[in-house]
């Protein structure tokens, strides 16, 4: 079992009115080489999650194993240790600037240039495209480098057009066929229906984990 977490919670402001409990009794196991997507609403618990799950943050109460070490008891210094060796990280929101107002920036000066309507379109998707697939193509890149066994990804296809999106589940996809772990965080149901196996979580709760069939 490469990671194991058993009835884990993340309260926030804990005992005061607004206390928040990020995470609510959760426990969860994954294999090594499984690709998993974790799916939920905005506000559900993902990235607490995936704070824990990387060692980034440790649990309020409860376990977490991860390739057989207690992790829960670690020192910062321990933690980055594990982090380090164990997993890459692709964050959410990497150098991303608001899909619409960027689609207006670009297609400014396009304007100015009384470039026609269609032809404007074309140009500022194709040169949005080009720089997210970069922006996007270096997060992946900085995440591999050290041939992690796990990679987590946090609202990676976020924020792109679909066909960028799509380029970044391919390379996902590509890793987990040559045996990296990977756990895929997404508030998106069509992203999470291509995964091998979805974790849904609502509320800082599990509602559901199950195995589906891909085409890949
Ligand atoms: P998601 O990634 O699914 O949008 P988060 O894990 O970011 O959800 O947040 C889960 C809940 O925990 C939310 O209600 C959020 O406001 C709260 N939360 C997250 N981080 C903190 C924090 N540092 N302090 C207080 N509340 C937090
Ligand atoms: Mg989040």
């Amino acid at each position: 079992m490469l990671i194991d977490i058993k009835d884990v919670y993340k309260i926030y402001n804990e005992g005061e009115e607004r206390e928040v409990r990020a995470l609510n009794g959760v426990s969860l196991n994954i294999d090594r080489g499984e690709f998993v997507a974790v799916v939920g609403q905005s506000g559900s618990g993902k990235s607490t999650l995936m704070n824990i799950l990387g060692c980034l943050d440790i649990p309020t109460y409860g376990d977490y194993h991860l390739d057989g070490q207690d992790v829960t008891d670690l020192t910062d210094k321990q933690l980055s240790h594990v982090r380090n060796k164990q997993i890459g990280f692709i964050f959410q929101g990497f150098n991303l600037i608001p899909a619409l107002s960027a689609y207006e920036n670009v297609e400014l000066p396009l304007i100015y240039q009384g470039v026609k309507a269609s032809i404007r379109r074309e140009r500022v998707q194709d040169a949005l495209e080009r720089v997210s697939l970069w922006d996007r193509r270096v997060a992946i890149a900085r995440a591999i480098a050290t041939h992690p066994p796990i990679i987590l990804a946090d609202e990676p296809t976020g924020a792109l057009d679909s066909k960028t999106g799509k380029h970044v589940l391919d390379i996902l996809r590509r890793l987990y066929k040559e045996g990296t772990t990977v756990i895929l965080i997404t508030h998106d149901n069509s992203i999470a229906a291509t995964a091998p196996r979805v974790i849904r979580i609502s509320d800082g709760q599990i509602m559901a984990d199950a195995p589906q069939e891909v085409d890949w």
